[in-house]
């Protein structure tokens, strides 16, 4: 007789984690989800979670909302599949590109699909490498980012990414330039005001600039607040410094949105918190609200115009994924985006924003938690030894994962990032469901910091 195998056996037989900390797995077991409501997930053991990440900052409308639904299976019985290549599309992806050039900052704006944040990155990049190349300036390719940006994992966009873990792969690849992360709290020296850290950062800017040469440089892509670095706002008047910067060496800037976007800031785009308008946008994540994998590059009025010269020269631009503006992840994308309009979730950001930052505010009461920062749905508390010298913990104590397997137990999925511990609430949540993830991250927060003293 053959012995059923459990879910985990199965899942670690038959299947690879990726950013999984394998120890921990192999001692704690997975979690195999089957099924979701709200902000809960439920998995095959009968358990159910709290998840404070909205998934992976995505499901944004929760885990079963029923427009979304009814959207894709009305688009799978009327055209399931389709790409954007040869001068064909699908009506819905005519129709998403309207939707986001109208929901755009920009004035003017072209759109160009992916499946993915990643290769919305590596997609940008390529077009900012073809149209130089275009323009007489193939030697402009460096790529300014900043550490801990994360822009993901693809070859190129791990490449854009500030943290350490990608030299096992050998990356970054030549000329990806990684400056100084806009975190006062962390890197701010002894005795500088916030003020006089931007500057820091504003000089270090142009001094790169000068040393590498403004004509080799294509572009500067940013995090409007970096997010799986750990959730970092800038520092007071990041943007107001480094965009005129940029705007005077003709180096365009791109922001990243792939989590800012659609309204986890407050505002629609990340940059109009923030008070700047970017060159391009990329997006990705709550784009669909986590219904199904899609990217877009929204290129701003200068680049789509230049990219369409670029490609005209050549008669056409080389470069599309199969899936391309795939019809199905067009038409959730549709209704994503009027759920997040007319469905009260950027009104629900804004009201809950106060009660999720008093929240934070008070577990940064605790003695080990050196600061906590956030904006709009965005949260971190960071874990410290010592607050006043804010010297963290000890790697080998692992405590920003004990505290998450410690909320994982009690019911709770929230993700350590470092020494921090991120929250990232579904824009459907609830003040009693955020009073759960906060007295349960506050009784873990307890615990663990008993266990290491
Ligand atoms: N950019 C940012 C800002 C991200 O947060 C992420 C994913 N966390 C990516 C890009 C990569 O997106 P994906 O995982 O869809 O490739």
């Amino acid at each position: 007789m053959t012995i059923p195998q459990s879910w985990d056996a199965r899942a670690k037989s038959a299947s690879f984690f990726g950013f999984t900390d394998f120890p921990s797995i192999n001692e704690r077991g997975t979690v195999i989800v089957t099924h979701g409501k709200g902000p809960y997930i439920y998995d095959t053991e009968g358990r159910s979670y709290l998840d404070a990440n909205s998934g992976l900052w995505n499901m944004v409308a929760g885990f079963d909302h029923e427009g979304l639904i009814a959207a894709a299976k009305a688009q799978f019985d009327t055209f399931p599949g389709y790409h954007a290549f040869f001068g064909r599309m699908s009506d819905q992806t005519v129709m998403l590109s309207e939707k986001l050039v109208a929901v755009s900052p920009f004035e003017r704006a072209k759109v160009f699909y992916t499946n993915s944040g990643s290769e919305a990155n590596d997609t940008m990049v390529k077009m900012l490498w073809f149209l130089n190349a275009s323009e007489g300036n193939p030697q402009k390719r460096k790529i300014l980012t900043r550490v801990n940006g994360y822009h993901g994992v693809t070859v190129v966009s791990a490449s854009m990414t500030g943290k350490p873990y990608n030299s096992v792969f050998g990356l970054p690849l030549d000329g990806f330039i990684h400056l100084g992360c806009p975190h006062y709290w962390r890197f701010g020296a002894a005795g500088e005001t916030e003020a006089e850290f931007t500057a820091r950062l504003g000089r270090e800017l142009e001094e790169t600039i000068a040393r590498e040469g403004a004509d080799t440089i294509a572009g500067f892509f940013a995090e409007p607040v970096q997010g799986a670095g750990g959730v970092i706002p800038p520092s007071q008047g990041y943007f107001q410094t480094i965009v005129p910067i940029l705007k005077k060496h003709g180096i365009p800037l791109i922001a990243d949105e792939v989590i800012t976007g659609f309204g986890r800031t407050g505002e629609m785009w990340g940059c109009e918190t923030y008070g700047f308008t970017p060159d391009a946008i990329i997006s990705s994540k709550n784009l669909t609200a986590g219904f199904f994998p899609m990217g877009a590059v929204i290129l701003g009025p200068d680049l789509a115009d230049r990219l369409q010269a670029a490609a005209d020269a050549i008669e056409e631009f080389p470069h599309g994924f199969t899936a391309s503006g795939h019809p199905v992840g067009c038409a959730i994308a549709l209704k994503a985006i009027d759920v997040i309009e007319n469905e009260g979730l950027l009104e629900n950001v804004r009201s809950l924003t106060p009660y999720f930052e008093a929240g934070l505010a008070r577990l940064a009461e605790n003695p080990n938690i050196g600061e906590w920062r956030g904006k709009g749905l965005m949260g971190a508390l960071e874990a410290v030894k010592d607050k006043d010298t804010k010297t963290p913990f000890d790697g080998s104590l692992s405590v920003s994962e004990r505290i998450a397997n410690t909320c994982t137990d009690h019911g709770l999925l929230c993700r350590p990032l470092g020494q921090s511990i991120v929250l990232a609430p579904a824009f459907i949540m609830t003040e009693p469901q955020m009073d759960e993830m906060f007295d349960k991250l506050g009784a873990a927060l307890k615990q663990v910091f008993a266990e290491v003293g």
